[in-house]
């Protein structure tokens, strides 16, 4: 009989306890014995689950304080230099200083970078490596759970991310390879310490599989799972996800490893070639549900598809989500407010276990034939390139920038902000209230335009140039639009962890998306009546919308996100006609949908970036478009991005060194044109840390900014929105940014 198991499970608990508790212990009102409990419960709870859903194994290792690849710097004592400074009086807090910059005890220090990982909306903490790296061990957590869990009477499965992966993650030597033969002794003490712990089974990720991996990484891995798989007491499952495997299909298979774990929802291609490519002592462990999505899934055609498998394979099948489902919400059985009709086509993380479970019994020999879902016919993905083949704006930049100029009269380096103030207990509580009926939809929106005031008479006193309304009434920069579009399915606790404490509950894509009223357009003009400045009018662009909902799974995204683009596009006119000249569209999640294998960039471009000029290629010349992206190194998809044509861009790059901004000054393919075309606002400090940056350093970065960037194209901004911070940081933070612009200004 095939085997059932998963490769990980959300850890923010089937109510967000693990975020409160972070939260609250961060704050000073819980101690860390009272955070520790909440933990363990979050974990008993997932391996539970996981076992009343008869899974065979029970997947350990996958909690995390902040984020599984930071569990690793600090199990091989990747710790940066600077931590070692003011370090906390214990391990966990120095564990927060690493994550995030502080912690209840040791000093306040700059905090890891952190990027997404792969292809998801999820932050990892970046390995810092040096050259002479030298790595330790330091298991006692893993091990810890480990035995927590077989006190807890399961089986376990402890999980790891694979050496060549987590090489490949990190940053700050130019060959993270040579590292490798100093961590891989480390890797084989762990490997026999999880043995002696008796895991029968250990699940090592190497997702960098299904990349285009330079040949030397490739051809690191056969000698590294020799070592491993001598050195391993335990059996071996190499899992690999969100991507084909292609050319590195046989590679994997023939490594020294008792199982592969390929991402057939991903890649339902491989399926046959990776029966074929294994070897008979192996395990196949297919996933099969989506661990990206919350639809239910067609377990009809699964059984169709995996029937001749299971019978050749036997027990050597095993069936699994794709992914962890660290991407999909915990429990549908906490949605207490959705439809009946609508949460009978959907499936969160336990829904998923027990769609595992069903899978199996459908399987077995004699089992009945489940019914299948028919298929929605959908126009083919080229058609809706070509409808999107021109949607340049009449004029080009330069003759924009011209008018722009002429019309904001904005000084030198124009200071300005992301879009988002801080959201404060006081609003999430009106909102809160609001929601439950407790107050009027009177009294809320009031409410809110005494916020949009509060942050436009804040911003005046400050002193920046290009103001914002603050976003108070947006809980979440998708979700709120996915609230006025038609189209979408709002649930109530569908949360799923972004990075650290952070979560994010996005949208359901459940139908053809149009917009029934204009859905930004009051706060604007309200905020705009406030001021004499430009205040930026503030949309989510379309390909941020799709990316950060669940799509459907029936019609091709690139549809969705024309659909999406349509309605953004009415949105914009309505802006422009309202009065607002400063309209931005932000595209953080631009990048996280680009497809993982070159081969397939260029048609996620042609629908993506036509997507978003689809928005704004009606707005006159002297409207100026500003886009946002949160993060810097560009350098992949530049041409993407100059060919959104925006007229201004605004990224982060305050944790980053400066030689990822060189792209914008002509360091890479737009050399010849001299970089970036329009402008540019790199950010200059750091919005996920709660330190205030000091002027000095604003100052000398704002002059390092002058060495890449041209003056007449450069604007200063924070990394990102300020929605997670305090007034009072924000205050403090921009004054000093502003001040350090007045201070640069005066020397150019
Ligand atoms: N305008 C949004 C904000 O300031 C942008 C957030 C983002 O890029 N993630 O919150
Ligand atoms: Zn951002």
């Amino acid at each position: 009989m095939a085997q059932t198991h998963i490769l990980g499970y959300p850890r923010i608990g089937a109510r967000r306890e693990l975020k409160r508790a972070q939260e609250a212990y961060w704050k000073g009102s819980i101690d860390q014995q009272a955070l520790l409990a909440v933990g363990s419960q979050v974990r008993s709870q997932n391996w539970r689950a996981q076992q009343s859903a008869g899974l065979a194994l029970t997947t350990v290792g996958d909690f995390a304080w902040y984020d599984q690849v930071l569990n690793h710097s600090l199990l091989f004592g990747v710790v940066p230099e600077r931590f070692a400074r003011g370090a906390a009086d214990n391990k966990l807090d120095q564990y927060f200083r690493l994550a995030r910059g502080r912690a209840p005890s040791g000093e306040p220090v700059a905090a890891s970078a952190m990027t997404k990982w792969f292809d998801t909306n999820y932050h990892y903490l970046v390995p810092e490596f040096t050259a002479d790296q030298e790595f330790t061990l330091d298991p006692e957590w893993l091990l810890a759970e480990v035995r927590e869990a077989q006190q807890l009477g399961h089986n376990v499965k402890p999980v790891i991310i694979g050496p060549l992966t987590y090489l490949w993650l990190g940053r700050g030597v130019d060959n993270a390879l040579s590292l490798l033969p100093r961590l891989l002794p480390r890797y084989q003490e762990l490997l026999a310490k999880l043995a002696s712990a008796a895991a029968q089974w250990v699940q090592i990720d190497e997702p960098i599989l299904g990349l285009d991996l330079p040949v030397q990484w490739r051809d690191a891995f056969a000698p590294t799972y020799e070592v491993l798989g001598k050195a391993s007491g335990s059996k071996l499952l190499l899992a690999t996800y969100f991507s084909p495997l292609r050319e590195n299909l046989p590679l994997a298979f023939d490594l020294p490893v008792d199982g592969v774990h390929i991402d057939a929802v991903r890649a339902p291609a491989e399926l046959v070639p990776a029966v074929k490519a294994l070897r008979d002592n192996q395990v196949l462990s297919v996933g099969v549900i989506n661990g990206r999505n919350v639809w239910r899934t067609d377990l009809a055609r699964w059984q169709q598809q995996l029937q001749p498998v299971a019978e050749k394979l036997g027990d050597r099948l095993w069936l699994s989500a794709s992914c962890s489902l660290l991407h999909t919400p915990v429990d549908l059985e906490t949605e207490t407010t959705l439809p009946a009709a609508q949460k009978t086509r959907l499936a969160y993380s336990r829904q998923k276990l027990t769609e595992l479970g069903s899978l199996q019994q459908a399987l077995q020999p004699g089992a009945g034939r489940l019914e299948a879902v028919t298929a929605t016919e959908s126009r083919p993905q080229a058609e809706i390139v070509a409808e999107l083949a021109d949607t340049w704006r009449a004029q080009k930049y330069p003759e924009r920038a011209e008018v722009q100029k002429h019309r904001w009269q904005l000084p030198p380096l124009p200071t300005t902000t992301i879009g988002s103030f801080p959201q404060t207990d006081v609003l999430r509580l009106v909102r809160k209230q609001f929601r439950n009926r407790e107050i009027s939809a009177q009294d809320y929106h009031d409410h809110l335009r005494a916020e949009i005031a509060e942050a436009i008479r804040r911003q005046e006193i400050l002193g920046l140039d290009v103001l914002v309304h603050g976003e108070a009434e947006r809980n979440d920069m998708v979700e709120y639009f996915g609230e006025q579009l038609d189209g979408f399915i709002h649930t109530g606790n569908g949360w799923v962890q972004s990075y650290g404490s952070r979560c994010v509950k996005p949208p359901i894509i459940a139908g053809d998306i149009s917009r029934p009223n204009p859905m930004t357009v009051q706060w604007s003009q309200y905020a705009q009546s406030l001021s004499k400045k430009p205040v930026k009018g503030m949309l989510t662009g379309p390909v941020t919308i799709l990316n950060w909902s669940f799509p459907r799974e029936d019609i091709p995204r690139a549809e969705s996100c024309l659909q999406i683009a349509r309605a953004l596009r009415q949105e914009v006119q309505d802006l422009e006609a309202a009065g607002i000249g400063i309209i931005q569209i932000d595209e953080p999640a631009l990048r996280e949908g680009v497809p993982l294998r070159e081969s397939e960039h260029r048609e996620y471009f042609d629908w993506a970036v036509g997507c978003f000029r689809y928005c704004c290629s009606e707005v006159q010349a002297e409207t100026q478009i500003h886009t946002h992206m949160c993060y810097s190194n560009f350098n992949a998809i530049l041409d993407a991005i100059v060919a959104l044509d925006a007229d201004v861009i605004t990224i982060e790059s305050a944790r980053s060194d400066l030689r990822l901004l060189q792209a914008f000054a002509g360091g890479s393919a737009l050399d010849n044109q001299g970089g970036y075309p329009n402008e540019i606002g790199p950010g200059i400090y750091d919005i996920h840390s709660p330190n205030v940056p000091e002027r000095p350093e604003l100052v000398s970065r704002l002059r390092q900014l002058l060495e890449v960037i041209p003056q007449e194209k450069l604007w200063v901004n924070p990394d990102c929105g300020l929605k997670t911070r305090s007034w009072s940081e924000v205050g403090a933070a921009l004054l000093n940014m502003v001040e350090a612009t007045r201070t640069v200004r005066a020397e150019i």
